[in-house]
């Protein structure tokens, strides 16, 4: 059994979404399965459950990030932070801006979000450019957190960002490749 080949078949890929050339891989179906659903959070709790792994807090990338970041936060009896697209967040925040292939985005995180010395474990669905989890790597570190680890349920190797990330210093783990 082999979770990253059973993960895939549950992975759609939609062309030309949201721009021509583009393919997007969707993973709505592996949510809606309770069985794959099941099988996916149990591959991270496995993980991160053992005590040299085990976060402090959870943080979760907007949005998809938040469903599987906040599952996993429960199960491992941690809290869970998200970290939002700019205007979302009420109270004072930290910000941290990147490039997009056109323009640029902002994320922030709430200052009282995780304390100087937390070790966060941070979570999307997945890794393009690596540009949306290097920012939230930075928004956790201006607040003197640790990121233990980044996780996401797909990687697509060929744009790099898994490689920056790693070069970086950040540590990786993700389930399924997609050229
Ligand atoms: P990056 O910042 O370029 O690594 O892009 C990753 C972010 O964009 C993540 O928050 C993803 O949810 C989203 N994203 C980019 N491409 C895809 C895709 O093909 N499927 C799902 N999400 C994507």
């Amino acid at each position: 059994f082999s979770i990253s080949t059973y993960l895939r078949e549950h992975i759609r890929t939609v062309p030309d979404w949201p721009a021509p050339g583009v393919q997007f891989r969707d993973i709505t179906p592996l949510l809606q399965d309770p069985e794959v659903f099941r099988t996916l959070i149990k591959a991270f709790v496995d993980r991160y459950q053992s005590p040299e792994r085990r976060p402090d807090v959870v943080a979760g990338l907007d949005a998809r990030g938040f469903i599987i970041g906040a599952v996993v936060a429960y199960e491992l009896k941690v809290g869970f932070v998200p970290v939002r697209k700019k205007g979302k967040l009420p109270f004072t925040t930290v910000q941290e801006t990147y490039e997009l292939e056109y323009g640029s985005a902002t994320v922030e995180l709430h200052t009282d979000a995780v304390k100087p010395g937390d070790r966060v474990l941070l979570i999307d669905d997945l890794i393009a450019t690596g540009g949306t989890m290097m920012a939230g790597k930075r928004l956790l570190e201006k607040l003197g957190a640790t990121v233990l680890e980044g996780a996401a349920i797909v990687d697509l190797p060929e744009l790099g960002g898994s490689q920056r990330l790693k070069e970086s210093g950040l540590a990786l783990h993700t389930l399924v490749d997609f050229e």
